[in-house]
């Protein structure tokens, strides 16, 4: 078939990124039998279509964030198994094949996937699911519920009332309805906004989709400014770099695996966690570094295990990735060796003539006269003229290359780079300038490459043999930082620098270099349905709960302090005007400690903060204490350490059942819009009109209860002038899919994916919902799991087309940022900051936590093959450091830390793959909820999936295999001076994974 004439036939108009490579097969010429092929083809070809009624569906897996593709197999209700879906390039290494591949030829071929996709079923038919909507019996965290009518529980959340009276608690309880008001939830401080702020709705494993119809809910219908997200958690450190380094405007940027040729990797488990997932970037490295064509080199104070594979393993001290990086920068800087060339092209165009689809703000001029109002500000071309348009007023200022002439950014292709001199200004003032470079060189280098050694606990001679085959590998070399490289207090400093290596190999914006994924290829938004507009919308305002990205400057109690002569700092808790967000620690604090104001009502959805916190444990009085949280629910699948406490649990379903979802790539590279749909029904009971029980029939019953906009009969506005309804799932999202359908111009004639899809997927019996044609349209869509686009259409020859087109060594919004407890500017530059472990003779240890390749978090628990590999998990240590404790591998110690002195108590593993001093344990063990304690359920046996296999009577028994090991956030330090609470970075709000420490003693 010639490529151009299916393209034509199957995008009506179908705009250039599809012409590019996104095109779908035409099944002219194929006979019916060609397109039954499920079940007729199987037989002796693909063992898995063992019958007729074996479904083949493309969705997504949610085994973890990594959100691989995936073809499912299903029969009666059951999933016989899952493989990687070959048209998605992460189960393909990143090759997968076109969309054009007919379906029936797709199914020879198997993608990959990892082990914990492989365990979907042990996950979704785990005995310890709950089916049944939830009411407490007992006192909260007790463990004593009983079965709730749906209506009655609709009704008592929304109306409140004296709900648990019959237990002793006398006491009103609010309901949903009671915050429905414009009043301001403090009249003494408008800025905090109206009551509605009141309900906080906090989520954990969140995905694009669900995200829309929870944010339709409460922030648009509700009007809340609180849906929290948990950034924070999964590994806000490394972000919050990537957010100085790119103000703000990417966060998600890893080097390319694909095309680079050397890469730094900062506390990211390649091998056995990260996103995109092991069997895309991990395998990725692995097949090349395999190949001679990537050298990798491991940083971390454990030996994970790509360490095998790596160029090195630098075993570096926890929470000193700055000083590492800073180490090689200044030796970059000193010797020479950064790309002077690429560092001096003072914009885009500059940069694309030298492959860089971005720019380095490196040669831009900033106003340093400490009194001058503009002192930090960058210098603008209406500072220095007045003769300018007013386009140009704003435009940053270079020294021209080779003289002195001060010219706009973009009317040069080359600029000096270090600049540090007294000019004019427009008004003939002599003013100091620097150039960002000159300044972050001035950071870099207040400690020499011995102090960066010190600090980091890594010799010189290897800070400098890693910078010099960086800057040998230039610019194809380029780091990949994560979770263990920045999720500390002051991580956000020490991520910068870790990203900004990469503006010194000039790797930014190219391929093999520093890069944003594509995005999405089509939008599910706006087409023949708008699903972002509704009559009634409601606009939130107000201060979140969790104080991010608002100013405590702004605030009452700044000015009632400045105005009554009190000293204004320290603020009560933190505020942080710059970060990424989605500070759940900080919410949970604010919420214990009423600050900035109370919160009345509190939703958990798929979130367990008291286990997956570092000093989780910390909120269990928060959640127990009806002042503090009058009313608490929890949407989940399960009952776990953290809803054990909720009034009201809803039980939900799991992605294999319908997170219906729309998913663009992780970082780096490719652009792709990839669609999640139900591989069997919900397995949990109906409402009595026939929908499955799950967060979005809870939403929409709140929702319709309580009279809010954007629900029920006429919620959603179509192009034809008619208002459709929301009064299902599915009426939402297959509308998202048919606009994501319509705005890739999908044909809505292809048999072979209509028959697939209708045979096959359980959204069929939805159809209705869209007409004949829209159907059509996303039977093509689902059909291949998504719209996929090739590796090369991301870039124009080496420059990578999309994300961030600057990047800022210098950042003026950061340096501008007055910290609300010190009442100082943070600084805007590269900078060693310590981390606030400087040791304890009486906790020797540094406590890291780490994922296994077969884990997640802490739902992955429940998955059975990964248990008998791995019943439990370990204390990890330095034989050394064992053998000076007297202590052998195998023996049972105690782990304590300053606030947990009691400690916990696990199995010693001696190995001498981590680095001296450190102690780690991973996480996902030490379970006390999710079946490993046991409950009291009315009517157990109904209410547990596992039914009288898991229940005696009211009693849920319990199953000691989940409990084994130990949970590291039980240990992690407190903030003695915020109330006990967790410890976060005061610039970000990033919570402490790395600074613990601890003492290791013999049982
Ligand atoms: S890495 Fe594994 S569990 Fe995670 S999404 Fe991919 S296949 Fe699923």
């Amino acid at each position: 078939m010639k490529k151009g004439i299916s393209r034509r036939t199957l995008f009506k108009g179908a705009p250039f990124f599809l012409l590019q490579g996104c095109a779908l097969v035409s099944s002219k010429g194929m006979n019916k039998s060609d397109m039954t092929i499920f079940p007729s083809y199987e037989k002796g070809t693909f063992k898995y279509l063992s019958s007729p009624e074996t479904r083949v569906i493309h969705t997504l897996c949610l085994g973890c964030n990594a959100r691989c593709g995936i073809k499912a197999f299903s029969r009666d209700g059951k999933i016989e198994t899952v493989t990687g879906n070959p048209y998605h390039p992460y189960n393909t290494l990143g090759q997968p094949i076109s969309l054009e591949t007919p379906l029936e030829k797709s199914l020879k071929i198997s993608g990959s996937v990892c082990g914990k996709a492989k365990e979907i079923s042990n996950y979704v038919f785990s005995p310890y699911r709950i089916l049944m909507p939830l009411k407490r019996v007992g006192k909260r965290g007790e463990g004593k519920f009983e079965p709730i009518e749906w209506e009655r529980l609709i009704t008592e959340i929304v109306n409140g009332g004296r709900l648990f009276s019959h237990l002793g608690e006398d006491r009103h309880v609010p309901g949903l309805k009671d915050l429905l008001s414009d009043e301001s939830i403090d009249p003494d401080a408008p800025e905090l906004g109206p009551k509605r702020n009141g309900f906080c709705f906090m989520t954990g494993r969140l995905q694009h989709g669900r995200k829309a119809f929870i944010d339709r809910f409460v922030k648009y219908a509700f009007g809340s400014v609180n849906r929290i997200g948990h950034t924070d958690i999964c590994g806000l450190g490394f972000r919050m770099g990537n957010y100085a380094f790119t103000e703000g405007e990417a966060v998600e940027l890893k080097a390319d695996p694909w095309s680079a040729k050397y890469i730094i990797i900062f506390g990211a488990n390649v091998y056995e966690a990260l996103q995109p997932g092991l069997n895309t970037y991990g395998a990725t490295l692995a097949k090349r570094a395999r190949n001679g064509d990537l050298k990798f080199v491991i940083v971390d104070p454990r030996a994970q295990k790509a360490s095998a594979h790596a160029h090195r393993w630098v075993p570096i001290r926890p929470g000193q990735d700055g000083a590492f990086a800073l180490g090689i920068i200044r030796w970059l800087i000193e010797n020479k060796r950064f790309n002077r060339q690429y560092l001096e092209a003072p914009n885009r165009q500059a940069a694309l003539e030298l492959g860089n689809g971005a720019y380095v703000n490196a040669t831009h001029l900033v106003v340093w006269d400490e009194n001058d109002p503009r002192h930090g500000k960058f210098l603008r071309l209406g500072d220095v003229s007045s003769d300018v348009s007013k386009e140009e007023k704003d435009h940053f200022v270079v020294v021209k290359k080779g003289g002195d002439e001060l010219v706009s950014y973009i009317e040069v292709k080359c600029a000096e780079l270090n600049v540090d001199k007294y000019i004019e200004d427009g008004e003939g003032k002599r003013i100091r300038v620097r150039s960002a470079f000159n300044i972050m060189q001035e950071g870099v280098f207040e400690h020499s490459i011995e102090d960066y050694a010190r600090f980091s606990g890594v010799d010189k001679e290897t800070i400098e043999e890693v910078a010099r085959e960086f800057s040998d590998h230039a610019p194809y070399a380029s780091v990949c930082q994560y979770h263990g490289a920045g999720n500390y207090v002051n991580g956000t400093y020490a991520a910068y620098a870790v990203a900004a290596l990469n503006a010194l190999s000039g790797s930014l914006g190219r391929k093999g270099g520093y890069i944003t994924s594509g995005g999405g290829l089509s939008s599910w938004k706006k087409g023949s349905y708008d699903l972002l507009n509704f009559q009634g919308k409601r606009k939130p305002r107000g201060i979140k709960i969790s104080r991010e990205k608002a100013d405590y400057r702004d605030s009452t109690e700044y000015r009632k302090k400045q105005s009554s002569g009190e000293k204004t700092y320290p603020a009560t808790r933190p505020w942080f005007p710059f970060t990424k967000g989605g500070l759940s620690v900080e919410a949970l604090s604010g919420i214990d400690t009423k600050y900035p104001y109370p919160i009345t009502a509190l939703f958990l959805y798929f979130f367990n903060p008291v286990y997956s916190i570092p000093g989780g444990n910390r909120f269990k009085a928060t959640l127990s204490d009806p002042d503090k949280v009058p009313l608490l629910v929890s949407i989940d699948i399960g009952i776990n350490e953290s809803n054990i406490y909720a009034d009201y649990i809803i039980p939900d379903i799991t992605y294999a059942e319908g997170h219906y979802g729309w998913l663009s790539p992780h970082a780096p590279a490719f652009k792709f819009t990839a669609v999640r749909t139900p591989i069997i029904e919900p397995i949990t009971p109906k409402t009595r009109d026939g929908r499955p029980i799950c967060l979005e029939t809870f939403l929409i019953d709140l929702a319709e209860a309580m009279n809010l906009p954007g629900f029920g009969q006429n919620a959603i506005p179509g192009k034809d002038s008619r208002v459709y309804p929301l009064k299902q799932a599915e009426d939402f999202y297959l509308r998202g899919f048919s606009n994501i359908a319509e705005n890739a111009n999908l044909r809505c004639d292809d048999t072979e994916a209509i028959e697939f899809v209708e045979r096959n997927y359980p959204v069929s019996k939805y159809k209705a919902i869209l007409t004949k044609e829209e159907w059509r349209r996303v039977c093509v869509l689902l059909s291949r799991g998504g719209l996929f686009s090739p590796y090369e259409n991301c870039f124009w020859g080496e420059a990578f087309k999309y994300g961030p087109k600057r990047f800022t060594i210098y950042n003026e919004g950061l340096s501008d940022t007055v910290c609300s407890i010190t009442g100082r500017r943070f600084y805007g530059s590269l900078r060693y900051v310590p981390p606030i472990n400087q040791g304890d003779p009486d906790f020797p240890f540094t406590l890291i936590s780490y994922k296994q390749a077969l884990h997640t978090q802490s739902r992955t628990i429940w998955h059975k093959v990964a248990l008998e590999l791995h019943p439990q998990n370990f204390v990890l240590m330095n034989q050394g450091d064992a053998a000076r404790l007297k202590l052998r591998d195998g023996d049972l110690v105690w782990v304590k830390s300053r606030s947990n002195r009691d400690g916990v108590v696990g199995e010693l593993r001696t190995t001498w793959t981590i680095r001296p001093g450190t102690v780690a344990i991973s996480i996902s063990y030490g379970h006390k909820g999710l079946g490993a304690s046991s409950l009291k359920i009315r009517n157990a046996k109904h209410v547990m999936l596992g039914g009288e296999t898991v229940t005696q009577g009211d009693i849920v028994i319990s199953d000691q295999s989940l409990g084994k090991g130990i949970n590291p956030n039980e240990l992690s330090d407190l903030d003695y001076d915020f109330g006990n609470t967790p410890l976060i970075d005061l610039v970000g709000g990033i919570p402490d994974f790395s600074s613990t420490c601890v003492r290791v003693e013999p049982v």
